[in-house]
């Protein structure tokens, strides 16, 4: 029985959502002079949109939720705060994907009021609509069951997550493992499985965090 609802997105997948996306803001109409992505979530797909919609200006800001011991904060901040003037422009805020919508709309309330564009438009190729306090102009799928989408760009972080999750929570009731035990749980905890480099590379981390500790081939959770 998988435990944590996770889907696993390609590289693929994004280039073709992406277009999708485009062709949306195309046929509104909308012609953004400029393209702002969220960091980080929104680097790709505004690069794409960038070109899939011949826009040459691309700017970012960093929306972000604090974490604390794991736990996602009530509380979303701007990072790095900095002026742009945007007053004679429209622009296009893009994002991933709007979960809760939290961090869209403290980056869009921020750009209105500091950046000052003309209009302001918000795209992701997902919206998760059941949950989000907001609705994107565009978005390319609408989600009404709440997953985890494991894109291509944070496939290592989100391994090293799951299996720090998955470990810690086992290790009520085994603190050893083989190798290949770890793949054959996370494969039942999460229902995907991902290329052998990102496994050994999460747990190389996780080892150098002290979380696990590897002999004789036998890794060893220290919790
Ligand atoms: P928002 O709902 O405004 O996107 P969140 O804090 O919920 O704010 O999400 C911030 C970022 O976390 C997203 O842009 C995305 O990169 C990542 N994220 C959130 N929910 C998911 C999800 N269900 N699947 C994959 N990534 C997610």
């Amino acid at each position: 029985m998988v435990k944590v609802p996770v889907r696993l997105v390609s590289w693929d997948e994004i280039v073709k959502w992406s277009w999708g996306l485009a062709k949306k803001i195309r046929q509104a109409g909308y012609n953004p002079g400029v393209i702002i992505a969220i960091a980080r979530g929104g680097y790709v797909p505004a690069r794409l949109l960038c070109d899939f919609l011949g826009i040459e200006n691309l700017i970012s800001i960093q929306s972000q939720h604090w974490t604390e011991a794991a736990k996602k904060s009530e509380r979303a901040i701007i990072k790095f705060e900095y002026k742009v003037n945007l007053e004679n422009m429209k622009a296009l805020l893009v994002d991933d994907i709007i979960d809760t919508g939290e961090s869209v709309i403290l980056a869009r309330d921020y750009i209105i009021r500091e950046w000052k564009p003309k209009e302001l438009k918000i795209a992701a190729l997902q919206w998760i609509s059941p949950v989000a306090k907001i609705k994107p102009d565009f978005y390319y799928l609408e989600v009404k069951e709440w997953v985890w989408f494991q894109y291509p760009w944070t496939r290592l972080e989100d391994v090293t997550q799951f299996l720090k999750r998955m470990l810690t929570e086992e290790s009520k009731n085994k603190k050893e493992w083989k190798y290949i035990e770890i793949i054959r749980k996370f494969i039942e905890w999460y229902g995907i499985e991902v290329d052998e480099e990102y496994y050994k590379e999460a747990l190389r981390t996780l080892i150098e965090k002290g979380l696990l500790e590897k002999r004789d081939e036998i890794f060893i959770v220290k919790v």
